[in-house]
């Protein structure tokens, strides 16, 4: 059984908690919102995929896209997983222009340390609106 960890301890910040490996089902915020313990606003949902809004959207269209199966990352994602993945990418356009993203979109995974992911539980971003999205990674100077 592996202990719960602060954040700050696996170098995440602004969250209280961490589940840093695949095993970390009970901590897992995603798991939870899963099994209907924590609230979400739904967009979709069958019987591998939930889609949810995120609680700080970052444009006028913010949902993720997760598997319920607990998968770390994309780092850690196996070939098993492919099917729940490829239904999580082919559902977010009709998804998006549901949301109000009618002309394209913009897909975001994290994953890991390096990517930066702030929850470890797969999950797509999807993000778009009615207007164009601005950069999101900033270029080196130039
Ligand atoms: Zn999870």
């Amino acid at each position: 059984m592996r202990e719960k960890r602060p954040a700050a301890e696996c170098g995440f910040s602004g969250r209280d908690y961490c589940a840093t490996t695949g095993d970390g089902m009970d901590d897992c915020i995603f798991c939870k919102i899963v099994r209907g313990e924590v609230p979400s606003k739904k967009v979709y949902e069958d019987d591998e995929v939930l889609g949810f809004h995120d609680i700080r959207p970052l444009a006028p269209v913010h949902f993720m896209l997760v598997p319920k199966k607990h998968i770390a990352s994309l780092a850690e994602a196996g070939a098993e997983d492919a099917g729940v993945l490829g239904r999580m990418l082919t559902l977010s356009g009709k998804l998006a222009r549901e949301q109000g993203s009618p002309e394209g979109f913009r897909t975001i995974i994290n994953s890991g340390r390096i990517g930066r992911q702030d929850v470890m539980h797969l999950h797509i971003h999807v993000i778009g609106g009615p207007e164009p999205l601005g950069a999101m990674l900033s270029k080196p100077n130039v």
